[in-house]
């Protein structure tokens, strides 16, 4: 019974809020129509669960009752993109209690122990893109909007939590950054062998009508001389990431490694001096690595980058076959490889490159597809980037 009162005098407060007298402050309460991912919460109070609520709207306990258990769950998560809502709440005499997750109940049903303070946050990729927010009346006021992980009202104060809000926000896109959707499919194209004037010039030329980027692993010894240089400078200004193929297209498992060494500093030197830009990348001439070429690599602060769609056009110079090769097979976080060198692959690249754009593919850097699909880490290779790519 007495604990029934204190209930019942805390959550006065509720009546005070149903009254327009108390707001939760902050900025949060902005339209977001357009956000794809949306929240569903719901708390327990007395004997029942209250209505489930979507993303900004308040929730409030059982008049008299506080709430004594709470879940939560996203909506519309994209398929590529890892990671869920958790929460965790401060039980009345018990204090934190685990992390719950999709739907799962923390809290007391049965005790009915109030609930006095929240935590919240995402996990996975949506960590690195979205913002969640929360709000707890408590003591008769709201408390400020609190974000990803931060504490919602006070635990050990004996008072409990008769209302609660739950928003999720995309973050602001860094400035400087081109603006990706992290949420739609990414796949980077990638070209090796070249630079080849006028085949790699067209490439470039559809890339920039479509909007779109490509890697260019580069032989250095290549980059000097006709219209080569002219075609490194253009990559760099249309924001293509120019990559490193050794400087005299080596096979690095048969070299030692002080020639691997050699051989990529030389071309990092080259393409620097043509373009302005130093590569991150490197890939190693018919894929050939071993331990020792990948440390050769970290150690000159470079990831070493494979692929996952090998369109064979060096071998079928088929325009046809090319194109089929990836439209056939691609998904978001592939790495395609071709070669500048041919006529067909131009040919090729002037439809994959429309074509996969109209299908809603961000076309990427390797560099930017491993910024938004898990991170590369120097001395290490990759194939894809699917979710945190491989070792
Ligand atoms: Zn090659």
């Amino acid at each position: 019974m007495k604990s029934f009162l204190k209930k019942l005098a805390a959550c006065a407060g509720t009546v005070l809020f149903l009254l327009g007298t108390a707001f939760p402050t902050g900025e949060i309460l902005t339209s977001h129509a357009d956000e794809p991912i949306t929240i569903s919460y719901s708390g327990f109070s007395g004997s029942y669960w209250s209505v489930t609520n979507a993303d900004i709207q308040l929730n409030f306990s059982a008049m008299g009752f506080y709430f004594t258990a709470f879940q939560a769950d996203l909506q519309n998560i994209p398929a590529n993109l890892s990671g869920s809502l958790e929460y965790q709440i401060y039980t009345e005499g018990l204090g934190w209690q685990n992390w719950a997750e999709k739907g799962t109940i923390a809290g007391t049903i049965e005790n009915q122990l109030p609930m006095e303070a929240v935590r919240m946050r995402l996990t996975g990729q949506l960590e690195s893109y979205y913002d969640i927010c929360y709000t707890v009346f408590q003591n008769g006021v709201w408390t400020p909007w609190i974000t990803n992980g931060n504490d919602a009202g006070m635990g050990g104060t004996n008072v409990g939590i008769c209302g609660i809000g739950v928003a999720i926000i995309k973050k602001p896109i860094p400035t400087g950054q081109r603006i990706l959707d992290p949420s739609k499919p990414m796949i980077a194209l990638t070209f090796d062998d070249g630079p080849n004037g006028a085949v790699t010039d067209r490439i470039l030329q559809s890339l920039e009508a479509n909007g779109g980027k490509a890697t260019f692993f580069m032989v250095g010894n290549r980059v000097f001389g006709g219209a080569n240089t002219a075609s490194v400078q253009k990559m760099a200004q249309l924001g293509c990431e120019v990559g490193n193929h050794t400087f005299d297209h080596k096979t690095l498992t048969k070299i030692g490694s002080a020639e691997v060494r050699n051989q990529l500093l030389k071309a990092n030197q080259t393409i620097a001096a043509a373009g302005g830009v130093s590569p991150v990348i490197m890939r190693p001439p018919g894929g050939a690595k071993d331990a020792s070429v990948l440390s050769v690599a970290g150690n000159l602060n470079m990831s070493t980058i494979l692929w996952s769609i090998d369109t064979l056009d060096w071998k079928t110079r088929n325009k046809q076959k090319t194109i089929d090769a990836v439209l056939s097979r691609a998904k978001d976080g592939d790495i395609v490889l071709m070669h500048d060198l041919y006529t067909t692959t131009a040919d090729a690249a002037e439809v994959i490159i429309p074509a996969l754009t109209a299908r809603g593919f961000q076309l990427v850097t390797v560099s930017e597809l491993a910024a938004y699909r898990g991170g590369m880490a120097p001395g290490r290779s990759y194939s894809s980037f699917t979710g945190g790519g491989t070792a």
